[in-house]
């Protein structure tokens, strides 16, 4: 609805990253317009905002950088290529709602932030929800016709969507967010617990931008034995999913029939989709919970070692 109501169709490139979840590019897809990917940073696994300016052709619009995991994207950088090229800025929010980047709040870089509240984001509604977040009056007053059948007002219509937020939902929400920022202060504390365990161990752990507030939706570490791992995990009964195993440029049927460009190579995105593993986050995981996730780890990770030298003999 943004991409809509920023005139953004059929013809139009929009700049994002192919490491995220796929609704980011359905949504360039759902307009007409072209997602051109562009590989991410390694270390923080967001777009690389040194490949942007490359990636971008006269066709170019928008730049929509996805703060993944909870750990905002680079929005200095990237918003001052925008103003450079004079592009709309539209964040991905869904998985970083009470995130901060170093020196800047999400929403002070762009023209506007779009989040989701299904359950497992740090902000769940009752269900299925979700928000957009802009200081942009005409762009508020036209996603809000948008959003319910085209109405203006009573009884008169343009054309639009059914895309409200029940009341049910924003009821919840307005109790919810009270707690976010104990929530996520909680996800803070147990990623720092893993952090300090996992250090020693052969597996690659997420790194924050110095001064960056993460909210730590995910917490994602990278082995080249990524299934193995996750198979030891699930034989402790613990349950550690992938996010995302398969980049969309990689989904099976890509591009579906519609445009898509590939800016360079996605090298990084592709090694981080064989390599990642999520470990239990959640607010409510105990202390205790995290340990036994952090021995069934240091164990196995022993054991690799001890292969790891077998073969070296
Ligand atoms: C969850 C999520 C979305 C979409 O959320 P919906 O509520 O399913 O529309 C978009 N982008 C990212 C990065 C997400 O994690």
């Amino acid at each position: 609805m943004v991409l809509l109501a920023l005139g953004v169709g059929s013809g139009d490139e929009v700049i994002t990253t192919s490491n995220t979840f796929f609704a980011t590019a359905e949504a360039i897809w759902f307009v007409g317009a072209t997602p051109v990917f562009v590989d991410i940073n390694p270390q923080t696994r967001n777009i690389d905002p040194n490949l942007i300016e490359a990636a971008i052709s006269p066709k170019t619009k928008a730049i929509i950088p996805v703060h993944l995991y909870g750990q905002p994207a680079e929005m200095r950088k990237i918003s001052a290529i925008a103003k450079k090229h004079k592009l709309f800025v539209i964040e991905d929010c869904a998985q970083a709602l009470g995130a901060r980047g170093g020196d800047f709040a999400l929403g002070e870089l762009s023209d506007a932030v779009c989040t989701s509240f299904i359950i497992q984001k740090n902000l769940g509604c009752f269900g299925d929800g979700g928000a957009v977040v802009t200081n942009n009056a005409a762009m508020a007053s036209e996603i809000a016709k948008l959003r319910n059948h085209g109405s203006p007002k009573r009884s008169h219509h343009t054309m639009g969507y059914n895309s409200r937020l029940d009341e049910i939902h924003a009821a919840t929400l307005s109790v919810k967010l009270r707690q976010l920022d104990r929530w996520n202060d909680r996800r803070i504390e147990i990623a720092k617990q893993y952090d300090a365990a996992l250090a020693g161990t052969s597996l690659e752990l997420p790194y924050t931008l110095p001064g960056y507030r993460s909210v730590n939706h995910l917490y994602v570490v990278e082995t080249e034995a990524r299934d193995a791992l996750q198979s030891h995990l699930e034989a402790q009964g613990i349950k550690a999913l992938t996010h995302y195993p398969i980049a969309i440029h990689q989904q099976e049927g890509f591009p579906f029939g519609r445009p898509a460009r590939i800016a360079g190579s996605l090298q990084h995105t592709e090694r981080s989709a064989a390599r990642v593993l999520s470990l239990p986050m959640y607010p409510e995981l105990t202390d205790e919970e995290a340990k036994q996730v952090i021995e069934a780890i240091v164990a196995w990770d022993k054991t690799q070692a001890a292969k790891t030298q077998k073969v070296a003999g």
